[in-house]
């Protein structure tokens, strides 16, 4: 969706109607406004649910690039912010809700999509709240802080007949794209080994260090995009985990979450994949092994500026916006009827796999992943 400023301002720099006079630019205008409006019409509403960092540095800007969904409502806990959202993305009072009054989002023809960007211990809750006010949902990653939780988000979208897609955003980035064809394709052979890192320096006093919250630490912030990487590029699933918890040298500001955790995961043919996350140590990459020659990224899961690497040289793909990506796809799948790439069971798939990791992390064991 175009800003009506910046489309009007467009439209007078295109055509240069200024000089022609003012009932041709009302005319221009006019017509202009038609067409943002037919435009609209053709798009999926969007409602971000939860104002925070990641609503308003990422997904509120890509849906003014999205060409099949846009920017229609907020849902906020927090009043403060609203005036200043509704001034940006031209939000009409109508599509402005908080926690309480959620439910009637249903009535509201404007909203075809709720996109999810709570806290992790919030997200079934409001997914489930919203299949019952009979949307679509976008859930950010990870999908839930536990699989029983992913289950009943699973089951409340069936029974609303609705479809449920998760945040996973690096299915739409070409260099991430790159991994998984280069791996599956067996482009360099066989993959033997993959190895992977996300970790950032996490200040204390937020909702990511409280495991009631956030489900436990780095591994359910950060580690689940090296469990998707590994899962792509090989195009396997991992049978088995063993893990263990690094060194906590700060427990006053990890009280109850790990600062910092590796595992090793094997796959089907005895392929390893050693991955490791932490909230105390800066890292974020994604290398393959394969017979004839490695390939990896180096960074791999930021929101750009991703660097990659193979045996033939360096990768080169164009930036593009893959926040836009991921809901024009959602937008899209829903338009054509067609199942969303990054579907609720994806999401399930990986909270099982964290649980996995914990589980082998708390016991010292391996864990087999059964279904
Ligand atoms: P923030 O803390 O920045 O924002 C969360 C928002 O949730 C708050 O601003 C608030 O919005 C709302 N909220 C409601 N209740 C609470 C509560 N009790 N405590 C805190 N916030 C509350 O988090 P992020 O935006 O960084 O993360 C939100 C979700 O998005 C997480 O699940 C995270 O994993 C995911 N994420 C995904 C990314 C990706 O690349 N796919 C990147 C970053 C985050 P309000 O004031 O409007 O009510």
């Amino acid at each position: 969706m175009e800003n009506k400023n910046t489309s009007r301002r467009t439209f007078i720099r295109n055509t240069g109607v200024a000089a022609l006079g003012l009932p041709f630019l009302q005319h221009g205008i006019e017509t202009l406004n038609k067409q943002h409006m037919e435009s609209k019409k053709d798009k999926l509403g969007i409602a971000l649910v939860g104002l925070g960092g990641y609503a308003g540095g990422q997904l509120a800007p890509a849906l003014l690039q999205t060409e099949h969904c846009y920017l229609a409502g907020i849902v906020t806990g927090s009043p403060d912010k609203i005036p200043l959202w509704q001034k940006k993305y031209n939000i009409p009072d109508k599509n402005v809700y908080n926690y309480q009054n959620f439910e009637s989002i249903g009535n509201n023809p404007d909203i075809d999509i709720i996109y999810v960007v709570l806290p992790n211990n919030m997200h079934a809750e409001y997914t489930i709240r919203g299949f019952d006010a009979g949307k679509h949902v976008i859930c950010e990653k990870p999908m839930a802080i536990n699989v029983a939780d992913c289950d009943r988000m699973i089951a409340a979208a069936k029974k609303a007949g609705k479809e449920l897609s998760i945040g996973y955003r690096l299915h739409f980035e070409p260099y991430n794209l790159e991994m998984a064809r280069l791996g599956t394709s067996k482009t360099y052979g066989a993959i033997k080994k993959m190895e992977g890192g996300f970790g950032f320096k996490a200040q204390a006093g937020q909702w990511r260090l409280d495991k009631k919250m956030a489900g436990g630490g780095p591994l359910m912030d950060l580690g689940v995009y090296v469990i998707q990487g590994m899962c792509y590029t090989s195009g396997l699933e991992p049978l088995s985990v063993t893990a263990t918890e690094g060194t906590k040298t700060d427990p006053a500001r990890f009280p109850d979450v790990e600062q910092s955790l590796s595992w090793t995961f094997e796959f089907p043919g005895g392929i390893t994949g050693n991955g490791k996350s932490s909230y105390d140590d800066s890292y974020n990459f994604l290398r393959a092994e394969a017979e004839k020659g490695d390939f990896g990224l180096n960074p791999a899961y930021n929101y750009n500026g991703q660097r990659g690497t193979t045996a033939a040289g360096v990768m080169d793909f164009p930036q593009v916006n893959q926040q836009a990506r991921q809901m024009d796809a959602f937008a899209l799948s829903l338009k054509n009827k067609t199942r969303s790439i990054v579907p609720g069971e994806l999401g399930r798939r990986d909270v099982r796999y964290l649980q996995a990791i914990y589980e082998s992390m708390a016991t010292g064991k391996k864990v087999s992943i059964n279904k």
